[in-house]
């Protein structure tokens, strides 16, 4: 049934009870107490995809571990819009994948790095003091990319209560926690950096003439310098999409009831 845009509007105001009422996912039509093998009479979309039993959760969710991580990364950047259908936002499930997703990348990052100590014998001398120095910035790193998303989380929800979609703050964390795959591709592009700088070393040597050595240092830091913010341009925008994607397919996404909710609050008002 086609309706006048600022009947759409004003539907939109005040459709829903709670977080569990039944929406359309595509148009956020109640749809309690409708035939579940029936379509959205508003837009004409089957109410079955929109039942939250068809969000069975990303692999992460379903089973944490590394390997369901991976294929929650893979499925993420490769066909975030299938992520975005499974994912669960039920209180039960684990929710965001967002301290392995950094967890993971830091320790690998860090031991990528250190992979190259391992090819100079005599730089092991150091390897402690090295190692030490790695922990702290990776520390610093995880802590300021979790603070990031934090923040990022809070302005999906921001944006999400603009524009009256019914994301609340657990989904728009569930949400955030997924798209930061993104600082995956920041890290591992830092340690092209670093294995650029590494290598233009290499080439150069130390003993080379002075004004030689003044261009070796001036093209470490136009390499490093691009590498840096571009990494962090590339993290944020693979982020920002995969953030955008979700709000627009989670703004109306279902999610079962607990048992000890009210279920009264289900009922059509
Ligand atoms: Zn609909």
């Amino acid at each position: 049934m086609a309706q006048a845009p600022y009947c759409s509007l004003m539907a939109r105001s005040t459709p829903w009870k709670d977080q569990y009422t039944l929406l359309c996912e595509k148009c956020g039509y109640v749809l309690e107490g409708l035939d579940q093998a029936g379509v959205c009479p508003e837009c004409g979309v089957p109410i079955e995809g929109s039942l939250p039993g068809s969000r069975l959760g990303t692999p992460y969710q379903q089973k944490p571990g590394l390997r369901s991580l991976l294929q929650t990364a893979w499925l993420t950047i490769h066909n975030p819009k299938r992520a975005l259908e499974i994912m669960s936002f039920d209180r039960s499930a684990p929710r965001s994948p967002l301290s392995p997703i950094l967890t993971y990348t830091v320790v690998a990052c860090i031991a990528l790095v250190m992979l190259e100590m391992f090819s100079k014998p005599n730089s092991m001398t150091n390897f402690a003091l090295f190692f030490g120095i790695m922990t702290i910035i990776g520390v610093l790193i995880w802590s300021a990319f979790f603070i990031l998303t934090i923040i990022f989380a809070y302005l999906l929800l921001a944006i999400a209560r603009l524009l009256r979609w019914r994301c609340d703050t657990e989904a728009c964390w569930v949400i955030a926690g997924h798209a930061a795959i993104g600082w995956s591709f920041t890290g591992f592009a830092w340690v092209a950096g670093w294995y650029t700088d590494r290598l233009i070393q290499y080439l150069v040597p130390t003993q080379s003439d002075w004004h030689l050595r003044i261009q070796t240092m001036t093209l470490i830091d136009t390499v490093i310098l691009p590498v840096f913010f571009g990494g962090i341009v590339l993290g944020s925008l693979i982020f920002a999409y995969i953030s955008y994607l979700g709000l627009r397919r989670c703004k109306y996404a279902n999610r079962l009831r607990p048992e000890n909710s009210d279920p009264g609050a289900t009922t059509r008002p």
